[in-house]
């Protein structure tokens, strides 16, 4: 499959018509991939250049005896981003990749033996809500109303314009403290229900985008909404699946995109961005770049030549970065239906959860107890596994490399994979030992090497609200004209649906490409 998607040489690039309208897309995560579609339904003859060996970054898989470890993320919220995508490129999404509704969404098993299964339906829902807790059902429903006007305006009104003009900050002030964004989420949460486990149900949600809940901003109450408007749902194929068929469209366009070539600076010339140099030293001119990597190393090492007023180094050294990911990506042998508590998708909740966040997020302590996300996309997928075996991730949440004492993997990652093993068979996976062929094992320093990700983060620049749309890196680089930034550490955030976004905001910024012709470039004209 990547075989297939690989293009020729860069040198074998046709020229762009009148040698004008040439764009460069540096990373083909999900981000660079969807900003490089927009920019080719907008006329330019685009090249996407990746350092990996496959498309999609963090969205991509790998292949190991048999099973197709997807790497990254598992739950696709809100498909309709994904549609109106294609849509801008001439293109139906549900004719390229086969979305499949989850139900239930995800089970969360605590310590004390006690669950919850968030599901699709306001009855189901209710059910569940009733009981964990029947006291909570009147708080849970207010709930629901708060996410759904934090989604009209966090999603759909902030998440889709640009915020890189102060005067677009000030604009929406006032509606941040009406809806008290200064406010965590979970604090939001714990205003609305008491008991401490439907808190946490209403309220994790920040950590599958990097933020600690206890202090991400409550507009984040958002994804209640989204999940209960649009469900929750799998790629078949995996994220890998939607990552290929960009590729598909970008070249149907008439663009590029090369993987296991790395950038190694962007240029600039009469003071806008050029091009590319990259790392084996070949230039690709272009009138715009985009920059799908973290912008910590886009202003640290891709600009490292040019002035940088805002985003020093010294000024993204004391951001707040995501927590880093521990991932033990394993396959088993003759279990397909066996472990039935083990669904598609399970939380398990560690014996602690302020204190363990406390120490992600605060000290950079690794806990010794541990909070566990598991995957097992074979419960729905067949072709992620060989015949009655199954595949899994399992996921924890661990500090960052950037704090003072950061944790060794090379000495810790084995021990770690031990705990994480003890945890599942005590709590969810019995005998598992006995049972495991396959085993690759992501850390902190996987994430650092293998995405360039500044202190090995998960997610990049956390969420909180003053790391957020102005305060957030601009779409619109505010170092270099003619340069542009996409994916997770820009506005609206990362997630699937947040660096589709990402594109989108940034699209709008680009002018069409100058002489533009969409049948000479050969677009899609489906
Ligand atoms: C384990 C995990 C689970 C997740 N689960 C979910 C989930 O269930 N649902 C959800 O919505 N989100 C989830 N997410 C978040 C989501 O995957 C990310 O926010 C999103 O995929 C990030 O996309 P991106 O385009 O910003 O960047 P990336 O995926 O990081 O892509 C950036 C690309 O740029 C390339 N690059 C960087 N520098 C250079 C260079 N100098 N030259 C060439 N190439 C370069 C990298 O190789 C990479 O391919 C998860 C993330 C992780 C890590």
């Amino acid at each position: 499959m990547t075989q297939a998607l690989r293009p020729g040489p860069i040198e074998a690039l046709p020229l762009a018509l009148d040698g004008k309208g040439r764009a460069v897309v540096i990373g083909a995560g999900l981000g660079g991939l969807a900003a490089a579609m927009r920019l080719g339904a907008k006329g330019w003859q685009v090249t996407v250049v990746d350092r990996l060996d496959r498309p999609g970054g963090r969205g991509s898989s790998i292949r190991q005896g048999g099973h197709r470890f997807d790497l990254g993320p598992t739950i696709v919220t809100v498909p309709q981003g994904l549609r109106d995508l294609w849509a801008a490129c001439g293109r139906d999404f549900d004719r390229d990749v086969t979305l499949v509704p989850m139900d239930p969404f995800y089970r969360i098993l605590w310590a004390d033996g006690s669950s919850f299964a968030a599901r699709q339906g306001d009855a189901a829902m209710e059910a569940e809500v009733s009981r964990l807790s029947p006291r909570d059902l009147a708080g849970y429903r207010r709930f629901l109303a708060d996410a759904e006007t934090r989604y009209w305006f966090g999603y759909e009104d902030l998440g889709k314009r640009s915020m890189h003009r102060l005067r677009d900050l000030f604009k929406v002030l006032p509606r941040f403290a009406w809806l008290r964004a200064d406010r965590s989420v979970h604090a939001h949460a714990a205003g609305r229900v008491r008991d401490p486990r439907l808190r946490f149900a209403l309220s994790f949600h920040p950590l599958f985008i990097g933020g600690d809940p206890f202090h991400v901003t409550s507009m984040y109450a958002l994804v209640s909404h989204l999940e209960r408007a649009f469900g929750v749902h799998y790629a078949m194929g995996g994220v890998q699946a939607i990552a290929d068929a960009m590729v598909r469209v970008v070249t149907d366009q008439g663009g590029r995109v090369v993987q296991d070539a790395e950038v190694d600076e962007v240029l600039a010339a009469g003071g806008r961005a050029s091009g590319v140099r990259l790392a084996d030293g070949r230039v690709l001119p272009a009138e715009v770049v985009v920059s799908n990597a973290d912008p910590g190393t886009t202003y640290t090492r891709l600009l490292r030549h040019q002035p940088v007023r805002r985003w020093t180094a010294s000024r993204l050294m004391r951001s707040r970065w995501s927590m880093g990911l521990f991932v033990w990506y394993f396959g088993t042998k003759g279990t397909r239906g066996r472990w039935p508590g083990a669904g598609h998708h399970t939380i398990v909740v560690g014996p602690r959860y302020r204190e363990h966040i406390r120490e992600i997020f605060q000290t950079g302590t690794l806990s010794e107890d541990m909070s566990l996300y598991v995957h097992r996309p074979s419960v729905t997928d067949p072709s992620v596994a060989p015949e009655g075996d199954d595949t899994f991730y399992v996921l924890s949440p661990v500090p960052h490399l950037g704090h003072k004492a950061p944790v060794d993997w090379q000495a810790m990652a084995e021990p770690y994979r031990q705990k994480m093993l003890k945890v599942l068979e005590e709590r969810l996976l019995p005998g598992l030992s006995a049972c495991v062929t396959e085993s690759l094992v992501f850390t902190p320093e996987t994430f650092r090497d293998r995405y360039l990700s500044p202190h090995g983060a998960g997610f990049s620049l956390e969420p909180r609200i003053f790391q957020s749309a102005w305060f957030r890196p601009h779409n619109v680089s505010e170092e270099l004209p003619g340069l542009y930034l996409t994916g997770a550490g820009t506005h609206p955030g990362a997630g699937v649906p947040g660096v589709i976004g990402t594109a989108e905001v940034l699209a709008a910024l680009v002018p069409d490409a100058p002489g533009r012709d969409a049948t000479a470039l050969g677009m899609a004209a489906e």
